[in-house]
């Protein structure tokens, strides 16, 4: 095998595109398909400071070193969920990479906000960590943005996150997340941050490649609540159909993407307006997340946790 570009002998296959590079074109490649998403869909321009939020896995590191080598103004966002071994371990990956490129790194902790990780929550609420997590996680990175003064928000989820999302939503007709499924979510309100995917074109098994010729040291495990997940079944239902036809995840996305319309009469116009607890935007009087925390800290007598958080 060749690459496609300069006829090296080729590192990398590139099913879907139906080619292969070696691995320095591979970057090159990687690095062009990510600033086309971003001019595609307008995502953000090299004036605006974005705050990308990181895992410490090989896609939101291996967007983080391509979004420095474009050029991009960006800090990153390192969550603590406080879920135990993995958080630890998932920062100690996001801090390496700063030390190593001297970029910025913020970290923002459930437990020193709520007094309580997301498993301790999701145990008091009796509800599924990964609904806890979700939530707690878009109510986060959009208040670290608004307080920081950035101006978009990018997640580092990839095709294979989007078409299992898709098919999924799909599935359950979920028309309500159908309408809102896009790689760009403007802000629709002052103080809601708009939010990207740079790397919605790019697949797990490229972001992994970069991630290894780039020499990123990132972590490998799943969150141990991944287990069972529906969108793992999803995900490898998918990989069985992209191995006998190459292309297809791109092809349902890229396709979904341009009928969007027909999901356009679901996106319900909902008023907006901020909690009255702690000011985020909301649809209710109180928004959901201070509601959960509110139930979490009852049950939680002992902590003398806030209920009204502060970062
Ligand atoms: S698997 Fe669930 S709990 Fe773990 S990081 Fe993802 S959403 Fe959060
Ligand atoms: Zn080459
Ligand atoms: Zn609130």
């Amino acid at each position: 095998m060749r690459c496609k570009t300069c006829h090296a002998k080729a590192t990398v296959e590139v099913r879907h595109h139906n080619a292969a590079y070696c691995n320095d074109c591979f970057q090159e490649y990687f690095l062009k398909r990510v600033q086309h998403n971003i001019r595609a869909y307008r995502m953000f321009s090299p004036g605006d400071h974005v705050l990308l939020v990181v895992s410490g896995g090989k896609d939101s590191l291996s967007l983080w070193d391509a979004l420095i080598r474009l050029g991009y103004r960006v800090t990153a966002l390192f969550i603590d969920l406080g879920i135990e071994g993995y958080s630890r371990r998932s920062e100690d990956k996001c801090r390496e990479f700063a030390a190593r490129t001297g970029a910025p790194l913020q970290t923002v902790s459930a437990k020193e906000i709520w007094g309580l990780s997301i498993p301790e929550i999701a145990r008091k609420t009796r509800r599924i960590p990964c609904a806890v997590c979700g939530r707690v996680k878009r109510y986060l990175f959009n208040k670290c943005a608004l307080e920081g003064g950035f101006s978009v928000v990018a997640t580092g989820h990839n095709l294979d996150d989007e078409v299992a999302s898709l098919l999924g939503n799909l599935l359950h007709w979920q028309t309500g997340y159908l309408a809102r499924q896009q790689p760009y979510l403007p802000s629709t309100h002052p103080k809601l941050v708009k939010k990207v995917k740079p790397l919605y074109t790019l697949t797990e098994r490229e972001c992994l490649a970069y991630a290894l010729i780039r020499q990123i040291s990132y972590l490998p495990e799943e969150c141990p609540h991944a287990e069972g997940a529906t969108s793992i079944t999803y995900k490898e239902a998918l990989n069985h159909i992209e191995a006998a036809s190459p292309g297809t995840k791109l092809s349902f996305l890229k396709g979904f993407l341009k009928h969007k319309e027909l999901f356009r009469e679901y996106d319900g116009d909902v008023e907006l307006r901020e909690c009255s607890r702690c000011g985020q935007v909301t649809t209710e009087k109180v928004c959901s997340v201070c509601r959960l925390m509110e139930r979490a800290q009852k049950r939680d007598s002992r902590t003398g946790a806030n209920a009204n958080p502060s970062l």
